[in-house]
């Protein structure tokens, strides 16, 4: 029977929506699922990837995988895939996904393509969809070898649906590779903030060159926190050091795709409409009537933004607090 591998991400306590949105989709493909999960705490991982129609995990919660390494992901990742050959690879398209999989997909010799909207199967095919010239048009992409189809998938682009499967996955350990290192990551300096990576987030709250400068962001996380959101930005002011590069959305940023984004002071270069035109619901607020963003904008509010953001902010809390 062919098989449909999801590479599931997990927190400290449960997998990531985006695994629960490839887990969702693979139950539509009447193939039978299984998991590859890695790095301290996947085993706590079982009971969830059960519910959730796995039927089959390969795991290893060595402290190996704690920290990202291509050579020891990929070698890991290529001896569980050519052992098992699944039709299908699912994963999420995020930045560590764009540097492992192609190196995987280059090992066992299998097709891969990031960056997908749309997936659906149909038997024992898949059709997926991804858009190109930063969102100008999209494309219907077909694999045309016989290997694994590896396909990484945007997030907040599928549904996530309950399962009705409450059966438990059987565990298969996978064994770390000795790998004969040529690069180790020794320390990551985490950015202190207990927000959601904007990949994640539902509600993003982004700012522009309009916001006039750095300090002025302080508008921008105040209605972030009443909201519950992630605070974004373009690359003009990532460009002119106000915010971190791991902010900016855009082409050469972070695609999302939340259910609302509110654009503040931010123009609509065709390079940002590219990271977040797949938003389900887009606010925009600038000064000028003709800005780009208003014609991708669901709702506009023309207008300077230290007028309206103090206003939304207030508004918003009362709402919520009711
Ligand atoms: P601006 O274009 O300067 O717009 C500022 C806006 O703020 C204006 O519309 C103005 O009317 C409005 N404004 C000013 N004051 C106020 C106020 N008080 N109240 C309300 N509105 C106000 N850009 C990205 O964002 N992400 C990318 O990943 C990215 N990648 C790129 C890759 C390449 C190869 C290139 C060439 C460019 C890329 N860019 C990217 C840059 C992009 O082309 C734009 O330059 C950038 O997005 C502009 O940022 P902005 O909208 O903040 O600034």
């Amino acid at each position: 029977m062919s098989t449909i591998m999801i590479f599931a991400e997990f927190t400290n306590t449960q997998l990531k929506k985006s695994t629960l949105e490839l887990l969702t989709a693979a139950r539509k493909s009447n193939l039978k699922i299984q998991a590859i999960a890695v790095g301290p705490g996947a085993k706590n991982m079982l009971a969830a990837l059960g519910q959730n129609g796995v039927e089959q995990v390969f795991v290893s919660d060595s402290e190996v995988f704690a920290r990202y390494n291509s050579e020891v992901f990929s070698n890991a990742f290529a001896e569980v895939i050519k052992a098992q050959s699944p039709k299908f690879l699912l994963a999420s398209s995020t930045m560590m996904a764009r540097d492992l999989f192609p190196r995987l997909a280059a090992k066992i010799k299998a097709g891969v393509v990031s960056d997908c909207t749309e997936l659906s199967f149909s038997g024992d095919s898949a059709k997926i969809r991804k858009p190109l010239y930063s969102g100008k048009c999209s494309a219907e992409v077909q694999f045309v070898s016989s290997g694994t189809q590896i396909i990484l998938m945007r997030s907040n682009q599928l549904p996530i649906e309950a399962s009705q499967k409450a059966g438990a996955a059987s565990m298969s350990e996978i064994v770390a590779p000795k790998t004969d290192l040529k690069t180790l990551v020794k320390e990551i300096v985490k950015a202190t903030s207990n927000k959601l990576d904007l990949t994640e987030a539902s509600i993003i709250v982004s700012g522009g060159r309009g916001m006039k400068d750095a300090e002025n962001f302080k508008l921008l996380n105040e209605l972030a926190d009443t909201l519950g959101a992630t605070v974004g930005a373009s690359r003009a002011v990532v460009d002119a050091g106000w915010v971190p590069h791991s902010m900016q959305v855009g082409q050469t940023g972070k695609t999302v795709a939340p259910v609302l984004y509110i654009a503040c002071g931010i123009s609509g270069a065709i390079q940002h409409l590219a990271g977040m035109s797949g938003s389900k619901v887009i606010v925009a607020i600038n000064k000028d009537a003709n800005a780009p963003i208003f014609q991708k904008a669901t709702y506009g509010i023309v207008g300077d933004v230290f007028e309206i953001l103090p206003l939304l902010n207030a508004e918003f809390k009362k709402i919520l607090q009711h």
